[in-house]
């Protein structure tokens, strides 16, 4: 086997380890990056955020061209044309892979194009299409991700059951597509072929969908959902699935659900897991948690102290953007640098049709541990630029310290809510007061004034609405 020595590899390039990466280059580390597939961006830019929010953008304005009838602007019902759909997908995504194979070539970072497994703790095979390599390493960053949970029961070899991979392959649109969960994946592939023209049936295991997701949150979410949707069967549970010629059936266990539900596609989408098992770790002295998820410190350093991990493979929540910030961390570090990981809070959006989106405590969190709370939550339906939008499906609210006046979390729901959110992240961070946050000369009028609102309505002063 030819062996290799190498100064930092960097296992995986999804959006956590290409940025590890660059960051490094730019440092002055000599960089190897090793990726299976011949495209860097691993899922989210090729089987996962960047397509799903290209088809996730069709399905809005689908929706928001039939809305509009509402006031008095028809348009012809669409045509669809499914090919030109997936070269339109395809298009944005070669777009960023083009992008990000050039980012690379002029940091002058290797790239090896093959699988790599652990040999020991500063060893890896590495096997590509012709040979097998073995490279010694400094430094080491693993990024290898996660991938989708299968569940028992369900006859995956059957061309009708879906994972999210093959769902934004759009191979079809199904008459009838029954979702396994109520996550984001599920609840975002819904409007997706919702708004091509499927029929669509949402089964959850929890009392309702989007778990972590305080309740007024998701509100105008579920009222829409209701009256669009063939049925949300929550506190239900899948026993299994049958492949009938003609379509699948789908037993289910539940008080209020149906015991059998037919479809003709059954994606599945009850979270992911990481791929720790795929690396040969058992060959290296890397602690995992129960769940298999790599242990890390702060510098997202493992305990092996030349080995560091990264997104996904670390755990919860699983989202490209923590990836990109642990990257960086990662790198810097490995520099000399002295950065950690210790952000005030994570932003989660579900991109549906109205968007969910919040940061920091939730309500329900904060109720399950005691922690005490002031709240301001302003309704859209109170906003003019929600009503000449036509997006009054929305709320915008902010949770704050009692006795500081700290922001503590926020949610917001609606049109945009996932760039909206994006200042109450800021606000956070930055240890702001509701005073700071109602203070802010917001133009108007502008969706972004619901926030401050929410923020005047914690403290007592705001004249948009009454104060409870
Ligand atoms: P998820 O954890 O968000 O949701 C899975 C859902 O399936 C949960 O509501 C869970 O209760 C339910 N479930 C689990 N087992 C079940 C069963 N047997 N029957 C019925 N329901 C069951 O996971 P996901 O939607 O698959 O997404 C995976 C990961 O990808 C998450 O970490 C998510 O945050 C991330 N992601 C993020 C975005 C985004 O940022 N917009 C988009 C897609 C995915």
């Amino acid at each position: 086997m030819k062996e290799m020595q190498r100064d930092l590899v960097v296992l995986g390039g999804g959006p956590g380890g290409y940025t590890a990466a660059f960051r490094a280059a730019d440092l002055g580390r000599s960089v190897t990056l090793i990726e299976e597939s011949e495209v860097l961006g691993g899922v989210c830019l090729n089987v996962g955020c960047i397509p799903s929010k290209t088809l996730l953008h069709l399905a809005e304005t689908i929706a928001d061209a039939e809305e509009l009838s509402g006031a008095g602007v028809t348009f012809a019902k669409p045509t669809l044309d499914l090919d030109k759909i997936r070269a339109h997908k395809e298009s944005v995504v070669g777009t960023l892979t083009n992008g990000l194979a050039h980012l690379c070539k002029t940091r002058k970072i290797e790239r090896i194009t093959g699988t790599g497994t652990f040999l020991g703790d500063d060893r890896l095979e590495v096997k590509r299409a012709d040979e097998t390599v073995s490279i010694t390493f400094k430094d080491l960053i693993i990024a290898v991700g996660s991938r989708p949970v299968r569940i028992p029961g369900i006859p995956y070899e059957d061309a009708r059951i879906w994972d999210s991979t093959t769902a934004l392959a759009l191979p079809s649109v199904p008459k009838r597509m029954l979702i396994i969960g109520g996550g984001i994946i599920g609840l975002e592939m819904a409007a997706v072929y919702h708004a091509l023209g499927s029929e669509i049936t949402i089964v959850e295991m929890t009392d309702s969908i989007i778990p972590p997701a305080d309740r007024d949150l998701k509100q105008p979410l579920l009222k829409r959902i209701k009256k669009l949707y063939a049925g949300i069967h929550t506190s239900t549970k899948v026993t299994s699935v049958e492949a009938k010629q003609e379509h699948l059936v789908v037993h289910l266990e539940g008080a209020k659900a149906p015991k059998s539900i037919e479809a003709d596609v059954v994606l599945v989408a009850v979270g992911r897991k990481v791929n720790t098992d795929r690396i040969g770790i058992e060959h290296t002295t890397i602690a995992l948690s129960e769940r298999k998820w790599i242990i890390t410190d702060a510098k997202m350093r493992t305990n092996v102290a030349h080995v560091f991990a990264i997104g996904d493979v670390t755990g919860d929540p699983m989202l490209a953007h923590r990836a990109v910030h642990q990257g960086k961390v990662a790198a810097e570090v490995s520099c000399g640098h002295p950065s950690a990981f210790t952000p005030m809070g994570i932003p989660s959006v579900a991109y549906t049709r109205p968007e969910v989106a919040w940061i920091g405590l939730t309500e329900q969190e904060a109720k399950e541990k005691n922690i005490p709370f002031t709240k301001g939550a302003f309704p859209w339906q109170a906003s003019g630029r929600a009503l000449s939008a036509m997006a009054t499906e929305g709320v915008s609210k902010a949770l704050f310290d009692p006795e500081t006046g700290r922001l503590l979390g926020a949610g917001i729901t609606g049109k945009n809510a996932g760039e909206l959110i994006s200042e109450a992240m800021l606000a956070l961070e930055m240890g702001a007061l509701a005073e700071d946050i109602a203070l802010t000369i917001h133009p108007h009028p502008t969706l972004s004034e619901t926030f401050a609102v929410a923020a005047e309505l914690a403290q007592g002063t705001a004249t948009d609405l009454m104060n409870s």
